[in-house]
């Protein structure tokens, strides 16, 4: 972590609620469902796909998950009436998965179940490194009974060629991203461009294999490999597409859209905006650094 990164890290969270909160604004679609279900539809007219999540992670009463799951149930039948193109994705830990694995296989499985009503699809997002076996294994156990539930792949993780190629078996869908958790470097690569090259040697494992891989990057280089792969392996339309998050670099987004290839936007909502606005804004020190003026001010 370079000096200003950590500056970034101690500081942010001194920076008064109210203030993240309007400069995380572009990041969220709202406190509400109805927020995000309005927001879903303007994508969904523009040509865009969406993913929708409940902001939440970690949770340290079981409560929690079943509230989530009971809002998440209710996203996916408002979904469905409104005929939202989209679909959700979960983080295992906001269903559970600290506290209890089977609690949170049940959880998963019981969204699964009421998105297929919908002909909805659910995505486990991936969380930081002790997370990856449980995460792995409920999707193993929850494929043999499911077609509509994916998961995600973390390039910078030493792992994951190996978890890949298993992956590749059973012909997953999977989300390729870099991977947002720092990890040590006996278990993951740290150099950014080795992280990059590994992203791209991943999707074409997967897309050479047959499954079908969303890639979400905001980086245009990776952009740019990916859609020289998927026209090299000449992958059809259903089996990929690019995946970005609300409010980050829209101006590559439409490149993409007005490019022909199928883009979706991960868009999140809920009152449990704050650790996931401080994420974001750690990810961009242009903003953050506005931010922390605003301390001194
Ligand atoms: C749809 C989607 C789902 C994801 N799911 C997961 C997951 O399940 N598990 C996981 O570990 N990680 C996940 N990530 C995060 C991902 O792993 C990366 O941390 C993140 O996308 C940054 O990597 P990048 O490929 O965009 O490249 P970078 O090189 O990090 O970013 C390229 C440029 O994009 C801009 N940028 C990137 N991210 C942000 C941001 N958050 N805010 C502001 N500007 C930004 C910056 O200008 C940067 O220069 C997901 C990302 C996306 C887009």
């Amino acid at each position: 972590m370079g000096v200003f990164d950590r500056v970034v890290d101690l500081t942010l969270p001194l920076v008064p609620k109210p203030v993240v909160r309007r400069v995380a604004s572009p990041y969220i679609a709202g406190e509400e469902m109805e927020d995000l279900l309005r927001l879903a539809a303007g994508l969904n007219q523009e040509g865009y796909r969406v993913a929708a999540a409940i902001l939440g992670e970690f949770v340290t009463r079981k409560e929690e998950s079943t509230e989530a799951v009971r809002e998440y149930e209710q996203l996916l039948a408002r979904m469905g009436e409104r005929r939202i193109v989209g679909y959700i994705h979960i983080k295992p830990t906001h269903l559970g998965l600290k506290l209890d694995k089977a609690f949170c296989l049940e959880n998963v499985r019981t969204l699964l179940i009421a998105a297929r009503r919908q002909q909805l699809f659910v995505r486990m997002d991936m969380e930081d490194s002790p997370c990856i076996d449980d995460t792995l294994d409920m999707y193993y156990r929850l494929r043999e009974e499911f077609d509509n539930v994916g998961v995600v792949i973390q390039a910078r993780m030493r792992r994951s060629l190996a978890d890949v190629r298993e992956l590749a078996k059973v012909k997953a869908n999977v989300r390729m991203c870099k991977g947002i958790y720092l990890e040590p470097h006996t278990i993951a690569y740290t150099d950014a461009e080795l992280i990059s090259r590994n992203y791209v040697r991943l999707t074409e494992e997967l897309l050479g294999a047959g499954c079908t891989v969303a890639m979400a990057t905001h980086d245009e280089r990776l952009v740019w490999e990916g859609a020289r792969l998927v026209d090299r392996l000449n992958v059809p339309r259903e089996r990929y597409e690019f995946q970005m998050l609300l409010g980050v670099l829209a101006p590559l987004r439409r490149l993409i859209l007005d490019g022909g290839h199928p883009i979706r936007v991960a868009v999140p909502y809920g009152p449990n905006w704050y650790p996931y606005s401080l994420r974001r804004l750690r990810k961009n020190p242009a903003i953050a650094g506005y931010v922390l003026k605003s301390l001194f001010k």
